[in-house]
């Protein structure tokens, strides 16, 4: 059942385009994220979703309801901002009833409804405190809570923790978890952190330039990125830009501008009919494997020489430069070899056909 759609949707400010034909189909209940560099229209996305923006062309829905002319507080909607915006000056429970108190609700419900509020983000004792007496994970909470008081069906979420230091951002990210399985509603995350969006999200829409380059679980987006932005957005990748040289119905012969030839394995080979077509090889590092003396299969099988090596604890990340000069990062667990090489050792990479994309 879908919850908000848009559709062929884009928004110009001053003869600039923030949001280029955006389709999106945000299922009931998901917890779904959009994933982009800074500047590349989540915010803008997410406003007309709220209604503080409207689209220059396209249209927005939610639960089936065209929501074009539909002002955001009539929305069922409700945005928590990076900036979390508690007013100072009111304490806690008077910071998530103020919304409500606007919309001249009953005292006693007012009271019930910030009451349960709270409660659903374990801030219920706080609820006298003033916000220069929380710290910045309970301001967080209390910002999600005063968005909850409303009851939306869909509750939006502009980089909800990008003001917390790493430590308690990784601490709220499983809280978030845990309210959107308790709650049951639909989330829709803005992020430009890869790592949160892959942890938390049912669904992801990978965003460059106003377009989504890619939308689907984090898996999907990790293990097979459509195009190399995505697979350079999401994660560490090494890149080759190339030609197709041959194809079959399975694997794709490519040669790098440097004079690589590639062998990558592609269930659709056989629809990149047209030869020489420019490509693009994406490796992932720790698909990379290393050894001191020539493999028995030469492909994908490159000689090179380690330039550096770094200890990252569980990992040992390492550059090695291929003959060609081409630069390849490799990511290994720290006891796949049982004893690190020194730098400038020659040394073999390889990886297995079904361990890059094109
Ligand atoms: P993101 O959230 O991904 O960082 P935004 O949606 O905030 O990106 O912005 C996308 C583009 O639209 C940027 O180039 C930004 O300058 C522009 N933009 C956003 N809001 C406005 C506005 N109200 N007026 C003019 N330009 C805007
Ligand atoms: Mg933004």
């Amino acid at each position: 059942e879908l919850d908000v759609e848009l559709r062929k949707v884009f928004k110009v400010f001053n003869g600039e385009t923030a949001v280029r034909g955006i389709d999106l189909k945000i299922r009931r209940g998901e917890f779904f994220s959009i994933l982009g560099p800074s500047g590349c229209g989540k915010t803008t996305t997410l406003r007309l979703v709220a209604g503080f923006e409207s689209p220059s062309a396209g249209e927005v829905l939610i639960q089936g309801q065209p929501m074009n002319h539909i002002p955001p507080h009539r929305r069922p909607v409700n945005t928590v901002f990076q900036s979390y915006a508690l007013f100072n000056h009111l304490t806690v429970a008077e910071n998530v009833a103020f919304g409500l108190r606007l919309k001249k609700l009953k005292g006693t419900d007012v009271e019930e409804r910030v009451k349960q509020a709270l409660k659903q983000v374990q801030m219920e004792t706080y609820s006298n405190r003033f916000p220069a007496q929380l710290s910045g994970g309970q301001q967080q909470r209390v910002a999600l809570a005063r968005a909850l008081v409303n009851r939306p069906t869909v509750l939006l979420l502009d980089e909800p923790l990008g003001a917390l230091d790493f430590k308690l951002r990784k601490e709220m990210q499983v809280e978030l978890s845990n309210l959107h399985q308790d709650l049951g509603l639909t989330f829709i995350m803005v992020t430009h952190d890869q790592e949160e969006a892959l942890s938390l999200s049912d669904r992801i829409a990978v965003m460059e330039a106003g377009k989504i380059e890619q939308v689907g679980n984090p898996t999907e987006i990790y293990e097979r990125p459509r195009t190399p932005f995505v697979a350079n957005f999401i994660g560490d990748t090494n890149l080759f830009k190339g030609r197709l040289h041959a194809a079959d119905s399975s694997t794709l012969q490519i040669i790098t501008s440097s004079g690589l030839e590639m062998v990558v394995q592609s269930p659709d080979a056989k629809e990149w009919a047209s030869n020489s077509k420019e490509m693009v090889v994406s490796v992932r590092p720790e698909k990379i494997r290393l050894s001191l003396s020539p493999p028995n299969s030469t492909v994908n099988c490159f000689e090179g020489r380690l330039k550096h090596v770094m200890y990252l604890g569980t990992h040992v990340h390492l550059v090695v430069e291929l003959l060609t000069g081409d630069r390849l990062t490799v990511m290994l667990p720290n006891n796949a070899m049982n004893k690190l090489p020194e730098p400038h050792t020659s040394v073999y990479a390889r990886w297995a056909t079904t361990d890059c994309i094109a």
